[in-house]
């Protein structure tokens, strides 16, 4: 079936690369996901479609967030990206390089330049080695440095994540930390690889509420000092407005919405950012964009929205029609770098097309 090249006189974006992307301000492209698909086998006549042509850049000194609730996919994509797990289709490009996981030295050169940070800071450190002994392999194994470079090296990555006065921190074992101690060192480690690119996935999802901030500083100044590229995976879509200069919305497997962080946050347009934003735990701040719809994301999650055909979300969807549940929504323009993925875009976030048709985004039905 051929695309339609217009639909509700917004253009289809077909290329993804037609989006600029708003972390592509901030330093160079570093890394490139292009159309990223990833099939898990149930059984012998099951696959399950985890994620579907997800495609996006990272930049230098720039974060992109990847938004959803669990099971969206968000980790799967991480785990590509950092060569744990194979893509079924599509391609990742690092300095404009395909990755190939059959050439084993620029494989291992890929592994120290993608790092990858994990939600749990318990699980991600092993409890009977000191703090010394998770960055000393590392930096020895990247870096080549021993005795006094290699002291002062581990003092400087303590440094970096703050834990201070390094000494101390250096010889105690995980145990003796608490949890947003243990995630800064579990982000020290990835940075004793010397990064270009950190994925971090729900890093602070874990903590209590009242440190999460203080980490995500922390990564916000070594985004900026060490001019990493990061990938912020978190179901915290407050979290990302804070943190983000992009926004990719994912929902059971597709990027539905995407673009600058303080657009999708401040006017979402399609109804699942929508229903996120509505969630969100602040509602002075984001809860007032929302004028329609009772789902809470919290309730029915992503089960049974896997039909290859609909748009997944339509089950949960106010506004779904019957095309809603037999195919699945284009990418349109809504923005010089935002897009979303509905049907009903016109009326789930009028004013979102009409700002959009106005600034002249509109292309002529064909
Ligand atoms: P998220 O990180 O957004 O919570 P995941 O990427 O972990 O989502 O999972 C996406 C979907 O893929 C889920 O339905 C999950 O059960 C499934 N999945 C993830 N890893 C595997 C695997 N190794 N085998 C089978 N299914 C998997
Ligand atoms: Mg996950």
């Amino acid at each position: 079936m051929d695309q339609p090249t217009s639909v509700l006189g917004l253009e289809v974006i077909s290329d993804p690369a037609a989006i600029s992307s708003r972390a592509a301000a901030r330093g160079d492209l570093v890394m490139e996901a292009v159309s990223l698909s990833k099939n898990f086998r149930i059984d012998r006549r099951a696959l399950l479609s985890a994620v579907r042509e997800v495609s996006f850049t990272l930049h230098r000194s720039a974060v992109v967030a990847l938004v959803g609730e669990s099971g969206s996919g968000k980790s799967t994509v991480a785990k590509m990206l950092a060569g744990q797990e194979q893509p079924s289709s599509g391609t990742i490009r690092l300095d404009g390089r395909t990755v190939d996981v059959r050439g084993r030295r620029a494989f291992r050169r890929y592994k120290s330049e993608v790092q990858y940070v994990f939600q749990d800071p318990f699980a991600s450190l092993n409890p009977v080695h000191t703090v010394r002994y998770h960055l000393e392999r590392p930096t020895r194994l990247h870096q080549a440095r021993r005795g006094e470079a290699l002291q002062r090296e581990l003092v400087a990555l303590m440094e970096q994540v703050r834990l201070t006065p390094a000494e101390p921190f250096l010889a105690k074992y995980p145990h003796e930390l608490s949890g947003g101690q243990r995630q800064r060192v579990a982000v020290a480690r990835a940075l004793a690889a010397r990064p270009s690119v950190l994925l971090a996935d729900e890093p602070v999802s874990m903590l209590d509420v009242s440190i999460r901030l203080e980490l995500l500083n922390v990564l916000d100044e070594l985004r900026q000092q060490l001019r990493l590229a990061v990938l912020y995976i978190t179901h915290d879509i407050a979290s990302a407005r804070y943190f983000a200069d992009e926004v990719l919305v994912m929902y059971a497997g597709d990027i539905v919405e995407r673009g600058p962080a303080e657009e999708v946050t401040q006017q979402p347009a399609h109804p699942y950012t929508q229903l996120l934003v509505s969630s969100a735990p602040d509602p002075d701040d984001l809860g007032s964009v929302l004028h329609h719809g009772k789902t809470k994301a919290s309730e029915g999650g992503v089960e049974g929205a896997a039909s290859i055909e609909a748009c997944r979300f339509h089950p949960r969807c106010p506004f779904a029609t019957q095309q809603c549940r037999t195919t699945r929504p284009p990418l349109l323009r809504i923005g010089p770098s935002r897009a979303a993925a509905c049907w009903r875009l016109d009326a789930a976030a009028p004013a979102v097309i009409a700002g959009a048709r106005e600034r002249g985004d509109e292309v002529r039905e064909t």
